[in-house]
């Protein structure tokens, strides 16, 4: 899928196969998660984006060209990768921060990406994840983004733990990607969104309460009352200023808000209720991604049930029906993730 100027509809065309560098490799593409960052690149949004362009960053596939200097992969392998690959020799990666290296390689932004057969990732050794036999490439691919970056919200930013309530502001991908961490953690959760379906969803997935922003006069009291107080943990996962603020604003004392959905174009400076972070001691986190060490962890929760992402797994389409998909996804309202398989 190939676009050469922005918000023109992407044409599927054929282009000649990627060759690895020498610490990259081939991957060919089973399956690759369609996402909102998609949406966005298409439009314009992401400065990282040289045109022409060849989107797709949540993929799971199969090894099939090694650079020379790579040393732990081979042909065969069943991989995934982060949206964000680190360099694995700048500082933050030396600190094992490889989510916000100072040389990122993110397929799909900085470089082609997964809408196609084939995708050449660099710095293979230090980015590459190998699948557990027992999950199956949808279900790696619909992992790429969203429910990794929820991981790292949930887990290691907001550090959440049993008993906690944390307040999930947005039921899409990412959010019900939260929810289902959270609860898996114990924490109790409180999803908020607009649509009825997505609550439905999101209470299917361990929300023990939801709001629906619509119906209730204030939301951010709507989850202090909940909550007896206020979140402990509060997310926002759509990205959007009202959900930013309602995020921060609903905290208790001490609480921590973790800013996943991304804040793009005219809303990329939202008001933030300053005066409530000092006097309360908040703390505000950014989410960007996961570290390719931090998947094991994911994995072993994956393995022994206690998460279940085969549940946000929504409709597989082809590339062509992908290329309608994204350039509808602003008005895109289904539930699940999308998924595109380029082999059929
Ligand atoms: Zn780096
Ligand atoms: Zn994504």
């Amino acid at each position: 899928m190939y676009y050469e100027a922005f918000g023109q509809t992407p044409v599927i065309t054929d282009l000649p196969d990627p060759t690895p560098d020498d610490g990259g490799v081939v991957v060919k593409v089973m399956a690759t998660g369609l996402c909102r960052s998609d949406w966005h690149g298409w439009m314009g949004h992401d400065p990282d984006i040289a045109l022409p362009h060849v989107p797709g960053h949540e993929l799971a596939g199969v090894v099939v060209a090694t650079g020379r200097n790579v040393t732990r992969w081979k042909e065969g392998d069943r991989v995934t990768v982060p949206f964000v690959c680190g360099c694995g020799g700048c500082p933050q990666c030396d600190s094992g921060n490889h989510q916000v290296c100072d040389h990122q390689f993110q397929p799909g932004f900085t470089h082609w990406g997964s809408f196609a057969e084939y995708v050449a990732i660099r710095y293979a050794d230090v980015n590459l994840v190998r699948l557990p036999e027992s999950l199956d490439y949808a279900t790696a691919a619909s992992l790429g983004c969203r429910f990794v970056t929820s991981f790292r919200a949930v887990v290691d930013q907001a550090r959440t733990s049993a008993g906690q309530w944390v307040a999930v502001h947005g039921c899409g991908g990412v959010g019900l990607s939260a929810i289902m961490i959270a609860n898996a953690l114990g924490a109790n959760v409180i999803g908020i969104d607009i649509g009825e379906d997505k609550l439905k969803l999101a209470r299917e997935l361990g929300a023990v309460a939801v709001v629906n922003s619509t119906k209730v006069e204030d939301t951010v009291e709507a989850v202090k009352e909940i909550s007896g107080g206020g979140a402990h943990v509060s997310i926002d996962a759509l990205g959007n200023p009202a959900t930013c603020f309602n995020s921060v604003a609903n905290l208790r004392k001490r609480g921590r808000h973790v800013q996943v959905g991304l804040m793009l174009g005219e809303q990329a400076t939202p008001q933030i209720p300053m005066s409530s972070v000092i006097a309360n001691e908040l703390e505000i986190y950014g989410s960007h991604g996961i570290q390719a060490h931090r998947y094991d962890a994911m994995w072993s929760m994956i393995e022994h049930g206690r998460l279940d992402p085969r549940k946000l797994v929504g409709k597989t389409v082809n590339l062509e029906q992908g290329a309608a998909a994204l350039t509808d996804m602003d008005n895109f309202t289904a539930t699940g993730i999308t998924v595109i398989d380029p082999n059929i």
